[in-house]
Parts: C-alpha cells; structure tokens; sequence
C-alpha cells in the first residue's frame, strides 16, 4: 500500500455541521484559571513536568521505526524500545502541549510541540504510505489474526486524536494532514481486511482494545466532511457492547472499563454528527447505569480495570481500584452529556469526579502520578501495585491521560451556546447564552456580551463552611466583538449552576437583589450585560453520608462521607468501624477541627529524629518525605487545662504546664505511662467520663520542666513519680518511663526534647468523626492526601 499524503488542506472541507443543537465549552484559549486554586497549582505542575520531557526522546521510536537515524536516548516504561505500547505517551503529549499551549500560551512547550510534530512528519514522509507509528506493522497483522499483541489501535488513536488536538488549538494544518494522511492508510487497510476476510472478522478484532478509534475519526469526519472519515468511525463502533446497552442493559460487567468508555464517547459523537438517536439513548443509559450502581463515593468507577456486577461495589475496596484513566474518560461522557442536555447534575458528577478522582492522582511534583487509586481500608496511593510512577520510566496509560487532564482544568468551566439561527429574513435573532459550570477561579474572556468575565471563589474550609463565588464583569479593552460578531449589544442569557449538594441557607444576589434560586439547577438571568454587573453566591456545605453502591445486606453500614464536593478520607491503617453512629444526623458526630487548634501542634525533636507513635508504641523516628504517615505521627496536640491557653503562648508556654500528647492522627488517643522501666502505652480516652478530667489522672498527664540538658529543651517529668521522665534510648526502640540515676550518664540527652512546629498542621477541611465506643478518625480531603493511610468507606453499624 503507497499513496501519496493529501496535497491540499481544508480549503475545499465541507465541514460536517452537527445534526443536533449543543452547547459548546468555551476556548481553552479565552479561560485563565488563578494560578492559586487548587487547579491551578495542580496545571502548574504539569506544565513543569511537559517541560522536563525532552522531544528526541519521545520521538526515539518513531525515528527508528521509519529508518531514520535516532537522537537522544529513548525513554523507558511504557515508552521503552521493546514495548509493544511505544508511541502511545506521545499521542497524549501532543494532545497535552496543544491544551496546556492554549491554557497558558507557554511559548517554550509551543516551540516544542511544534517540533515534534515536524519530527513525527518527517518519520510519516520516510515511510511513506500515511503510517506514523513507533512499532512496525506486524502488529497490526497480529492484531488481525487474533494472535496477542498490545494494542496497536489504541496507541493509533492516541497519535492521531494528538494531531488533531495540534490542529484544534494551536492552528498546526501540517499536523491535521498528517492525521488525513493516517486515515486514508487505515481505512484502505480495514477495506482491505474486510474484503478479504469478512466484517465479522473485523469485529472479531475489535475484542483486542482499540480505544476511541471512532471518536477521533468521528472528530475527524466533522472538520473534513469526508464520507470515508465517517465509513471507517461506524467501523469502530463495536457492536457487541453497544447492542445490549442499546436494549437498555446493564452488561458491562466483565468489560474492560477503558476499552469500552472511549468508544461510547466516539457514540456520542456518533449522535452529535449523525443524528443516531440510538446512539444517543445507549450512552444516557450507560451514563445512568454507571452513576448509580458502578461508581464509587469519589465520581470514579472499575475496579483493576474492569467493571464488576452492579451495585455490589463494597467487592471493589483493594489496592488496585479506581483507573485513573476511566476517569479522564468519563469527564468526557458527563460533558457531553451535559452538552446535549444543560442537566446541572452532569455537571455536579463532573465537579466530584475533578476534585475526588483527577486532583487526587498528582503527588505534587512534577511527573509523578498514579495508575490506580486504591479504594480499601487503611491503603494509600503507594498501596497500588504500581505505586507512584517515575517521571521518565513509567508513561503508563495514566499518564498519559494524566498530562491531558491537568493540562485542561479551564475546560467545561464555561459553556456558550449561540443558538440555532434562523436565517429567513425577518426571523428573530437567537439569545446567545453562557453557563458557569464549574466554580474555579478564573476569568473568561465572554464574546458574545464583549466583556470580561471574573470567577472568584472563596474556598470551603470546614470551620467556615460557605463557599462564597463571585462573578465579577469588567469591560475587555481587547474586544474587537462589533467587527466579528453579530450577537454584540444584544441580550445575552447568564446561567450559573447552583449545586446540589448546597445545604439550606444558600444564597445569590444580582447587584445586591436577591434571587430566587433551587439546588441542581440553573439560576438564569436574561438581560443587557454591563461592566460593573456582579452576582454573588453563598453555598454553604455540611457534612452527609454517602451509602456504598452495594445492595447485599451485610454491606448496609458502608458509607462514605463528603462535605460538599468533597471526599473525606480518614486517617486509618485498616480501621474503619465507627461503630453504632447516628447516620441521620452526622454533624452531631463529624465535628470541623477548629483551626486555632494549629497552635497546639508540636514536635518533639531530639537530635535527627522526633518523636512519635508507632503501631502503639512510643518510639523516636525521622521523617523521610514530606506528606508521609510519619508527619501526623510525630505530630503531637498538647491538651493543657491551665490558662493561658497555651495557642496564646505556644512556645514560651509549655514550661510549668501539666499536659497530655495527643495523638495528632487519631483524637481522643494519649500518651500514657505505665510504670518506671515499663514502656509508654497509647490510651483511649473515651473511657473517661470527664474528658477533661484525665488529665489529673497520674499516669495521662506530664508535668513540662526546663529540659534536663539544657534550658532550651523541655523534659516530661511524670505527676505521681517524681525524678521519671520520658526517656527514650535509641532510635525506633519503645520510649519508657525512667528515673534519673547516677548510673545512666546519658540520662539527661535521652530525656530531653526540643519543642517545635508541629511536622503537620491541620488542613482547612479537617474534621474529626467521634465513633461510638471506638477510635475516632482525623478526616481530611481525599484529593489532599499523598502517601499517608486511609479509609474511604466507614462501617457505622
Ligand atoms: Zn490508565
């Protein structure tokens, strides 16, 4: 097969018009998101990582596989010269620095985006029949013959649908001939296969993973026009999924989730271009299925990559869970659902899928991310069997949807729509009108009114539990909207979407009136847009339970718990009974950390090491990396019943003060000792009547005095056993209770400590859940934690 590339380029399309009317998500290229939120921060990281990576490298394989000689040195993991994946990253990088180029004009990841597309060229140009791939064709015939092979199609599908993000956001009209070129060799080479075989041989092969093969051809049809664009997208459309789920059938368990979620978003383009409304109904109902009997308290769903029997998720808590990936994927599905439909509660499931299952993957330096996301008691995100990837050997699948999604936190923020237009003469005008879907801090540079567009949010915290969103207008000196628009100076439509996990007590004003407005939908106001216009919002949150998609019985008690948007995770190494709680009211018993109480944190530091509790046991350690289990563990909260409080006089104040550590990562659990020479113990005070009385009990409370070796430490002398100190000998050996002697010439070192900022301090959505009889739990956001341990899902029996 030889045939020449495409010589001319679009100006003869006849761009396929959709056949349905839909919102469109504003340009990438005309939001800013504030470079302090939480997307932000997580867009920054990314862009750092897109710049560590070195164009040669990615493009190693492809050089090799065209004859062409190599530079630099490849990459490994996925990416490596003997994976049959190769090239697959490099799809989602071209995608990834086409949407972040247009998130941040980045001029550098410009320069280089563009380079690698004119390597990538040249390797297409070499072998010169439209092929573009980093391993040769023989996979493709494997594919064909059902012998093993990784997945050719999928990593196809990732080069072209990169190319043609080239194409979409950065203008790159090589890159959009590339993808026509690769096209035209992949349909002859179908055509081919089914004339020869048959096309239930070429269904046949559509069991080996073929990721969103019709999306991007569907994407492809719509700039181009081109009916065999079209012809060869129905050809990826696989059959024996989207049948059943056509008859409204909830098959999807056994299926493999990100082979298959791609394909339905090829179906829903199928229905934007084509008007199928089949295709239409199947994905509403797999959307449907999905939301109410696969997913998780976090908006993900798979477990180890393959989708379980319905609502029997409780089977699905192990360390190998959530795929990163299938979230990236199911963003698209609730966005373009949401397209078709302006339904608010697409976008609510957007906003928990962002915060609980995107935010959640980046540790918080650049390139490191994980695969799966463990689900189960007392995991963390190193529990994974992959763990945290490696910025240059790993390149798993997720990671590339990794840098996709962080490179795009400014889409599906706002949504446009300019109506249908009538042109007869005389017809009226459509209202053009804009959607705030999603509260991040940015501004939007909003055309069809000519102005500028401010979002700023004031974020939950648990103590202050309102999240305040204003929308600012200011004039856009930029605006060139007479020349270009015909929609300037008309009437254009607002829509804000008021959540639905708001709480009574919600709020919104348009300049100071106040509106009338219904938690899951859209507030609308209709008018002439100036600058100086405003509206205000006040969400205010609580905490609620979310029951485990489960219906067996024994797993009635799982539950999740959110606060607002939010997920939070307790702090567990595989405890998560609460015991018999009131499940109908849980801000009786899930109660905001105060935030103040940060000045009752302290470490206490002896040389190298601090401080902590292990398994029970009170032992010295050091801190390895930052955002570790060992942070909250060498974190202790001083309880001290004297005034001053002792957050007044923190440092200063600990000196003559009777106080109690407790343990930072499990409230209502101190330090106790248990006798001279016998090591201290961790105690419950829940079994105190008075909890404030412990601390006049002997052995929970420790007398503060100048420290033994120097007044610059503190020393913790016991109440009833004067001389005994806290007293530890080496590192990671128990810390005991020992009484000064002239014998033990080191005594006075191992028995004083310098006090100091705690290693942790609470995060501003902290709460404490206080179980019935049993341990309490720090709780704090899912997306915040790194490697610590945790559990999503508390049994409250
Ligand atoms: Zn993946």
């Amino acid at each position: 097969m030889s045939d020449p590339p495409p010589a001319i380029v679009p100006a003869s399309f006849a761009a396929a018009a959709s056949k349905i009317h839909l919102l469109e998500g504003s340009s990438l290229h005309k939001v800013r998101i504030d470079a302090d939120s939480l997307q932000g921060k997580g867009q920054q990281t990314n862009l750092e990582y897109l710049l560590m990576l070195d164009v040669d490298s990615l493009a190693y394989s492809f050089r090799n596989n065209s004859g062409l000689p190599t530079k630099g040195v490849p990459y490994g993991g996925w990416e490596a010269p003997d994976q049959e994946l190769r090239g697959h990253f490099v799809g989602h990088y071209l995608s990834a620095t086409a949407k972040m180029w247009a998130s941040t004009h980045n001029e550098e990841l410009k320069r280089r985006m563009d380079h690698l597309v004119d390597i990538l060229d040249e390797c297409q140009q070499k072998i010169g029949t439209g092929y573009l791939s980093a391993f040769p064709l023989n996979l493709f015939t494997r594919f064909e013959t059902y012998r093993p092979v990784w997945a050719p199609y999928y990593t196809i599908h990732k080069i072209m649908a990169g190319l043609l993000d080239q194409y979409t956001e950065a203008g790159n009209m090589k890159a959009l001939r590339m993808v026509i070129w690769m096209a035209q060799y992949f349909s002859k080479r179908v055509e081919n296969y089914i004339e020869k075989y048959s096309i239930q041989a070429h269904f046949q092969a559509l069991n080996e993973e073929t990721g969103g093969m019709n999306d991007v051809l569907y994407d492809l049809y719509k700039i181009t026009g081109d009916p065999q664009h079209l012809k060869l997208a129905h050809l990826f459309d696989k059959p024996c999924f989207l049948g059943p789920l056509a008859l409204q059938q909830d098959t999807l368990s056994g299926f493999h989730a990100n082979t298959h979620i791609p394909i339905l978003i090829g179906a829903q383009k199928r229905y934007e271009l084509t008007g199928d409304q089949v295709s239409k109904e199947l994905v509403t109902f797999f959307m449907d299925a999905v939301n109410s009997s696969h997913r998780f308290v976090t908006g993900g769903t798979s477990d180890n990559e393959f989708w379980k029997d319905p609502n029997r998720m409780a089977s699905s808590l192990g360390k190998d869970v959530e795929e990163s990936c299938s979230s990236y994927n199911m963003l698209k599905i609730a966005r373009n659902l949401f397209r078709w439909t302006k339904d608010a509660s697409y976008m609510d499931y957007y906003e928990r899928l962002i915060l609980n299952g995107v935010l959640t993957i980046q540790r918080g330096e650049p390139g490191v991310m994980i695969y799966m996301l463990p689900m189960g008691p007392g995991m963390a995100k190193t529990s994974s069997t992959m763990g945290w990837g490696d910025p240059f050997d790993s390149f798993w699948c997720c990671y590339g949807t990794g840098i996709e999604s962080f490179s795009k936190f400014g889409d599906s923020i706002y949504f446009e729509d300019y109506g249908v237009r009538d042109e007869n003469p005389g017809a009226q005008r459509p209202i053009p009108a804009l959607y705030v879907a999603q509260f991040v801090p940015s501004t939007l540079e909003w055309d069809s009114a000519g102005l500028i567009l401010k979002q700023t949010v004031k974020p939950l915290t648990s103590f202050d539990p309102v999240m305040e969103v204003t929308i600012h207008l200011h004039e856009n000196p930029k605006a060139t909207i007479e020349e270009t628009s015909p929609y300037h100076k008309l009437i254009n439509t607002l829509y804000v979407r008021i959540p639905s996990w708001v709480a009574s007590g919600y709020e919104a004003y348009f300049n100071d009136e106040p509106q009338d407005i219904t938690p899951g939908s859209f507030l609308a106001i209709q008018r002439e847009w100036k600058a100086g216009d405003k509206l205000t919002f006040k969400f205010p949150a609580e905490v609620r339970l979310e029951h485990i998609q489960d219906d067996r019985e024994e797993h009635q008690s799982l539950n999740g718990i959110m606060f607002g948007p939010f997920v939070l995770a307790g702090l567990s190494h595989g405890e998560f009974d609460l015991g018999p709680v009131d499940t109908s009211s849980p801000s009786d018993w899930i109660t905001p950390v105060n935030p103040s109480d940060n000045d009752l944190l302290y470490t206490f530091r002896m040389g190298d090491y601090q401080l902590g509790h292990k398994h029970r046991t009170v032992t010295l350690d050091s801190a390895s990396t930052n955002g570790t289990d060992w942070d909250f563990e060498a974190t202790f909260k001083v309880i001290s019943s004297s005034s001053p409080s002792l957050a007044a006089s923190k440092h200063s104040g600990l000196v003559g003060r009777v106080v109690s550590l407790e343990l930072l990562d499990q409230p209502g659990r101190i330090i106790a000792h248990s006798g001279i020479n016998k090591n201290l113990v961790v105690v419950d005070t829940s079994q105190f009547a008075d909890s404030t009385n412990y601390l006049s009990q002997a052995n929970l409370g420790f007398k503060v005095v100048p420290g033994l070796a120097s007044d610059r430490l503190v020393s913790f002398e016991s109440q009833d056993l004067p001389g005994c100190y806290i007293y530890v000998d080496d590192w990671r050996v128990p810390a005991q209770l020992k009484c000064r002697s002239k014998e033990n010439d080191g005594f006075d070192a191992k028995a004083s400590f310098k006090a100091s900022q705690g290693l942790r301090s609470y995060h501003p959505l902290s709460f404490v859940a206080t179980s019935q009889g049993l341990r309490n739990f720090l709780l704090f956001p899912q997306l915040a934690y790194r490697d610590e341990h945790y559990a999503i899902y508390f049994d409250m029996v």
